[in-house]
C-alpha cells in the first residue's frame, strides 16, 4: 500500500536527518506512530527530557495525544531507572501548531547479511498544518 506522499516526504526527512545516502550498506527503517485506539497520526507532542539528554543524544520519554481521539500514548522510551526528569518540551512548529506526524527512523549497521547492530535512530516530526518536517530527537 502506498503512503500519503507528505508521509514519504517525512521518510525522507528521517533518512536525511541520518545522513542515509552515506550508509548505502546499512539498512534504514522507517516507522510512522500511530494511535493504538483509533490508528490517527497526527498527535499533539510533548518531550519529556530526563538526565544525561543531550541534543545528539535523547534520553526520556516521548509523549503523544492523539489530535483525533485523545488518547496518550507512550511514543518512544529511551531512558534508565537511574535518570530523572529534567524538563518538559513542547515542540512547536514555525506556524504555531503544535500537532505533528511523528516517525522513527533507524539505521541498523549491514553485517554482510548478518543482522546487524543499530547505530543511530532519529524521531522526526511533520506539522500536520504546513507540512513543515522538523527534528524532534535524535539518539544513539
Ligand atoms: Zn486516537
Ligand atoms: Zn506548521
Amino acid at each position: 500500500m502506498d503512503k500519503p506522499p507528505s508521509l514519504a516526504e517525512l521518510e525522507d526527512y528521517a533518512m536525511q536527518c541520518l545522513h542515509a545516502q552515506n550508509y548505502p550498506d546499512d539498512l534504514h527503517r522507517f516507522t510512522l506512530f500511530s494511535c493504538s485506539e483509533c490508528r490517527g497520526t497526527c498527535f499533539r507532542v510533548s518531550i519529556e527530557h530526563h538526565t544525561g539528554s543531550s541534543d545528539q543524544n535523547f534520553r526520556g520519554i516521548i509523549w503523544g495525544e492523539c489530535a483525533k481521539c485523545g488518547r496518550i500514548c507512550q511514543m518512544f522510551t529511551y531512558t534508565g531507572e537511574h535518570r530523572k526528569p529534567k524538563k518538559n518540551e513542547m515542540p512547536e512548529c514555525d506556524c504555531g501548531s503544535r500537532k505533528f506526524f511523528v516517525g522513527q527512523c533507524e539505521r541498523i549497521e549491514g553485517e554482510k547479511g548478518l543482522t546487524g547492530f543499530f547505530d543511530e535512530g532519529v524521531i522526526a516530526g511533520k506539522c500536520c498544518i504546513c507540512s513543515l518536517n522538523k527534528v524532534l530527537a535524535f539518539y544513539d
